[in-house]
């Protein structure tokens, strides 16, 4: 079980809360897909000839490629690799870039599932956050999705916004259900240091976070998602039944998975590694034996704590048997030790020596996982 991640550099503008690696200026567009095709070719060994079930082009924007450049993409990675033939080819886009013959391009070019960066159906909150399309743009993108074909498409919303009412999210929430889509990717805003948001915020130019507010959202995303039966499989994906992301399930579940593209990540269950965040680096990669990465072989405490992060905010929990069986004993000793404080509290739940957070706990999810973690 394996999968690539492809990261696309680029943007439009820069959104006030991002701190993805991207630049605004598409100079190097073509220097950059000539240095992806040296990468591919680089890191061919590097999934040691493990079935590919998913693909996934991340970013950046990778809807400003045209279909030419994703098709020559997609081609060299099915010459280099072995791919699945039911594999996963997902694309993220931007609402500005997706019209109903985009879409069709896009199927023409072998991806079979869009995700959709929506936000919000409210101008009020895309300014807030400086995104680039507008309301009208964001409904246009999926009627021409689905026009086009898709059935397999997800769209992303950011709940917590300072100009987002508990009104307005529900209505979010309502054209969601409307559109009758699989799967709903919802985050909550958080203030990433060096953003703009956070210079914004730190200067009283805008509102910040209203903590109060971002629980209300949150509780109201529960609540509508069980209503509509989606099932909450991570802490902030819900899906129809059959309908999972492939490729961020096999993150959580441990599997191993290739990054391509400035700052991309990879991990193959000895190590992991970072292409450095930085495009002039990329671009000198004309030479196979050319570095582009840093490398960490990781240890046992490592290994454990990326299972225990990834795998509690999951709907198949954290599995003690499986870490006593990989990790040992102590280790699972020392999981249940830390979570008795939790259980207690009803913030996580015991099921079959498996630990889930309960809807309370997700709220505290980030602390909770950080008092599991195996400190050195
Ligand atoms: S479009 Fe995506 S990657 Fe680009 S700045 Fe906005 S959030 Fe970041």
């Amino acid at each position: 079980m394996a999968g690539i991640y492809i990261h696309i550099p680029f943007c439009k503008q820069k959104c006030h809360y991002c701190n993805f690696y991207s630049s605004v200026s598409h100079n190097h567009k073509d220097a950059f897909l000539k240095s992806l095709q040296v990468e591919i070719e680089q890191q061919k060994d590097y999934l040691q000839g493990e079935e590919i079930l998913t693909i996934y082009f991340g970013g950046g924007t990778p809807s400003l490629l045209q279909r030419a450049e994703i098709e020559h993409i997609v081609q060299k990675l099915k010459d280099t690799f072995y791919i699945s033939k039911n594999a996963e080819y997902t694309l993220e886009v931007n609402p500005d870039d997706l019209s109903e013959d985009k879409s069709k391009e896009l199927i023409d070019a072998g991806i079979n599932r869009l995700s959709i960066g929506i936000q919000s159906f409210h101008d009020k909150d895309l300014k807030y956050l400086n995104r680039v399309h507008s309301a009208t743009q964001a409904h246009r993108a999926i009627e021409g999705a689905l026009k086009s074909g898709f059935t397999n498409l997800t769209i992303d919303l950011i709940y917590g916004i300072p100009t987002l009412s508990p009104e307005n999210w529900i209505k979010n929430l309502k054209r969601f259900f409307d559109y009758k889509l699989p799967h709903l990717s919802a985050y909550a805003l958080t203030v990433e240091p060096k953003t703009p948001l956070h210079v914004l915020i730190t200067k009283s130019k805008i509102a910040g976070i209203d903590e109060q507010n971002m629980v209300d959202h949150f509780r109201i995303l529960l609540e509508q998602t069980k209503v509509h039966d989606f099932i909450h499989y991570e802490i902030s994906n819900f899906s129809k039944a059959g309908y999972y992301s492939k490729h961020n399930s096999l993150y959580w579940l441990g599997g191993n998975y290739l990054g391509l593209g400035p700052s991309a990540h990879s991990y193959n269950g000895i190590s992991r590694q970072w292409n450095y965040s930085s495009l002039s680096k990329y671009l000198k990669l004309d030479d196979l034996k050319k570095v582009i990465y840093e490398k960490e072989v990781l240890t046992t405490h490592q290994k454990y704590n990326e299972y225990v992060m990834t795998s509690i905010r999951t709907s198949w929990g954290c599995n003690l048997d499986y870490i006593s069986t990989v990790f040992g004993k102590e280790y699972e000793q020392y999981c249940k030790n830390s979570a008795k404080p939790y259980l207690d509290s009803k913030k996580l739940q015991m099921n079959e020596n498996i630990l889930l957070l309960t809807d309370d706990g997700k709220l505290f999810a980030d602390g909770i996982t950080a008092d599991l973690f195996y400190e050195d």
